[in-house]
């Protein structure tokens, strides 16, 4: 079962703006997948759809298998997203906003601080754990969103341009880190506009472009033929 398959997924915003136009994406379980575009390509609408904060105009969208629009509770559950914003309140404590996260799966909160701990110490987050979030700098909220992503132990995990504006060392860092996820068996799809992210992290890409897909391959396929 692939951990995605998307099949004529269309998406009409209100007045007629056509963000997505009939697109079909197959991403297998395990795979590390860029889907890489300019900006207005339609990515984020792409990624609000899958985690149920858009709703496709038509099309069908299945993760491992379970319909978005018949399932959602557990495709929900399967999904973890980081959004390109720090949409935390800024007031609470960091390890606060991950261990809430897991209750919104129901997950115990003994557990849950478990499981926080272990990301928030991969992450370099741990020592600061009862500050508030406005105390963090950019880049330690964008670790911030991906240990919230990571709580409820997703399948696949989402980022929707991770790297944005973050410094080379963060990026190396997080790039790494996401890597060894992936190789821990999370299926990771990230969107970016850096064909340079995509090359150093992901096995196969799709471009988008005004909605639809133009590319589908493999990374070392896509960069052989530049
Ligand atoms: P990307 O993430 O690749 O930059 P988006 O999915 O944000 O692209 O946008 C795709 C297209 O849909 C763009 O033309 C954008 O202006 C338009 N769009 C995005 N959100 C809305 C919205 N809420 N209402 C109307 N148009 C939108
Ligand atoms: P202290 O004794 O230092 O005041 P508390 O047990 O009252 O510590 O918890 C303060 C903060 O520590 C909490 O707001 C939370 O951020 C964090 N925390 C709470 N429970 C745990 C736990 N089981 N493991 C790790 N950190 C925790």
């Amino acid at each position: 079962t692939p951990a995605l398959a998307i099949r004529g997924l269309t998406k009409v915003y209100a007045g007629d703006k056509r963000a997505l136009d009939g697109i079909d994406l197959t991403v297998e379980a395990g795979d590390f997948f860029a889907l890489l575009g300019p900006n207005g390509a339609g990515k984020s609408t792409t990624i609000g759809i899958l985690a149920s904060l858009v709703n496709a105009t038509a099309g069908s969208v299945q993760v491992f298998g379970h319909d978005l629009a018949r399932e959602r509770g557990t495709v929900k559950a399967a999904i973890g997203l980081v959004p390109q914003e720090f949409n935390f309140s800024q007031f609470e404590p960091v390890g606060e906003i991950v261990v809430n996260q897991a209750g919104y799966y129901g997950i115990p909160r003994a557990r849950a601080w478990e499981k926080a701990e272990s990301l928030l110490r991969r992450l370099g987050l741990w020592d600061r754990r009862k500050d508030q979030a406005r105390r963090l700098s950019g880049g330690m909220k964008r670790r911030l969103l991906i240990a919230r992503a990571l709580v409820h132990e997703p399948r696949l995990l989402i980022l929707d341009e991770p790297t944005a504006g973050v410094d080379i060392e963060l990026r190396r860092h997080m790039w790494q880190f996401l890597r060894d996820i992936n190789a821990e068996g999370t299926t990771v799809i990230l969107t970016t506009h850096y064909l340079e992210e995509a090359e150093h992290l992901c096995r196969n890409v799709a471009i988008i472009d005004d909605g639809r897909i133009i590319t589908d391959t493999s990374v070392k396929e896509l960069l052989s033929r530049l």
